[in-house]
């Protein structure tokens, strides 16, 4: 694949997957993802008796809480201030990254530690960070890899998935100036020593959070590393960054979403670490920072609370709806060209970064359902990609003139019976009576598309309705 789609966002997903189905290499990492994840998915929900009503739980749970959000916002505002913390509330990207620089500079920092968080990649924080002078050091191993490749994350929760062993053996070699052993415990170990140094000395630690619990103010931390830990105790700053749409009422809620968290992700029962991390640290503790700053990120998720696609703020960022999704499963996340990818990508890209921009992605879906099957909020995600196609086709000029011809025929054909008859008449004594094979291998003008990769269904030879008729069939 090309490199600047590794490296860059982009509105390309045409042209990125073509390069996406070339390369051999991520062909090869992406082979067994299906049999994998997506089949420990399947496989932790049969085990777990009730899962599917834990997963409606979840989903309404989630439901009756952006239906007033805005209170659970305050209460949790409350619940973090009247434990030591500070609140801040971020509109955009710019603003959220430039609150977290401030912090860093007014406590003097120089250089900030960072467990996995996609909020901090939708708001491109490493970059600012940099920007400003700020030295900033990815802790998870995956992100850690990619970082020193120069790479985007290709997938929610395994953000080097498009990578193979030899791949991460090649670029921390390079890092580390020797030629590291090609196994992953030893680049586990090369990674651990270099990150130890850098938890050691860092001033801030940021961390995203999987929810936010209003109630209590606890942010809860799930990895199956032990980075975010260190990330949170360590330094003598820590700022959490999450989207509005994480906060959950009460920490009753939470064993819910534990449950069926791991168990999409990863088919675990529970992940490796679940931190809940309640204010800074008190008098008498060991360990934990002295400050706690939380920063609430809107960047257009109240604009989508009013919306159609409401739906999409129950994501929990699992990741298993790309395991299952056969467009994911062969071109990666990289051809997707947001921060997000894979069938919620293909939703949450267009809402926050236009859908015109990113016309492509509510195409990129067989509508198969699988994504919606896997996921734990069952969030009905081919109905939100069929709604982005509705509202596309609505945009003035987004469909090319042939199209809208093709489809007003279609239209009228369909509302007439006289011409439908005429038309099935003409379609199976033209190309249904000439062509031998049953299938069409290339697709004149605009419609050779479809073609191009496969083949399209002749006409039959006899209309339903005339073998009806010969058969002396009565209703
Ligand atoms: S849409 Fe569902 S399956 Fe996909 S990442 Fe979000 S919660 Fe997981």
């Amino acid at each position: 694949m090309s490199t600047t789609y590794h490296q860059h966002e982009h509105h390309e997903f045409l042209a990125a997957s073509k390069d996406a189905l070339r390369d051999g290499n991520l062909q090869l990492a992406l082979l067994n993802l299906g049999d994998t994840l997506g089949a420990r998915n399947k496989q932790a929900y049969a085990a777990l008796p009730e899962s599917d009503l834990l997963r409606e739980r979840a989903r309404a749970i989630k439901d009756e809480t952006l239906a007033d959000l805005a209170t659970h916002i305050e209460t949790l505002e409350a619940s973090v201030k009247r434990l030591g913390g500070q609140v801040h509330f971020a509109d955009d990207g710019a603003d959220a990254c430039q609150t977290i620089i401030d912090i860093v500079r007014r406590c003097g920092g120089k250089r900030v530690v960072k467990s996995k968080s996609m909020t901090t990649e939708e708001i491109h924080l490493n970059h600012a960070l940099e920007t400003a002078g700020i030295e900033a050091v990815e802790t998870d191993f995956g992100e850690f890899i990619i970082q020193k490749a120069g790479h985007r994350p290709s997938h929610l929760v395994a953000p080097a998935l498009h990578m193979r062993v030899a791949d991460a053996q090649k670029v921390l070699s390079e890092d580390a100036g020797e030629e590291l052993p090609a196994t992953a415990e030893d680049l586990a170990a090369y990674a651990r020593r270099r990150l130890r140094e850098k938890f050691a000395t860092a001033d801030v630690g940021i961390t995203g959070a999987n929810f936010a619990v209003a109630e209590t103010g606890t942010i809860v931390l799930v990895s199956n590393e032990g980075n975010a830990r260190l990330t949170v105790a360590l330094p003598r700053v820590h700022i959490a960054i999450l989207g509005i749409e994480k906060v959950i009422p009460k920490l009753e809620q939470l064993p819910v979403f534990l449950k069926v968290l791991a168990r999409a992700a990863t088919g675990q029962k529970l992940s490796v670490y679940t931190s809940l991390v309640t204010g800074k640290r008190r008098s008498g503790e060991l360990d934990g920072p002295e400050e706690f700053h939380l920063i609430l990120l809107d960047n257009g998720r109240s604009k989508i609370l009013g919306g159609p696609l409401r739906e999409s703020l129950f994501c929990i960022r699992c990741g298993a709806c790309l395991n299952a999704c056969p467009i994911y499963r062969n071109v990666g996340g990289h051809a997707y060209g947001g921060v997000y990818a894979g069938p919620i990508g293909a939703v949450l890209t267009p809402l926050y970064d236009g859908l015109v921009a990113n016309h492509h992605l509510p195409h990129a879906s067989s509508l198969c359902g699988a994504c919606q099957a896997a996921c734990p909020v069952k969030i009905h995600i081919p109905d939100m990609l069929v709604k982005l196609r509705e509202q596309l086709h609505a945009e003035p000029g987004e469909l090319p003139w042939y199209e809208r011809l093709a489809y007003g025929m279609w239209a009228r054909a369909m509302r007439s019976p006289l011409a439908y008859r005429v038309s099935t008449w003409f379609a199976t004594r033209t190309i249904g009576r000439l062509n031998q094979s049953g299938w069409l291998r290339r697709l004149p003008g605009p419609l050779h598309g479809w073609t191009a990769a496969r083949d399209f269904p002749a006409p039959a030879r006899e209309r339903f309705r005339d073998w009806w008729d010969r058969e002396g069939k009565e209703v």
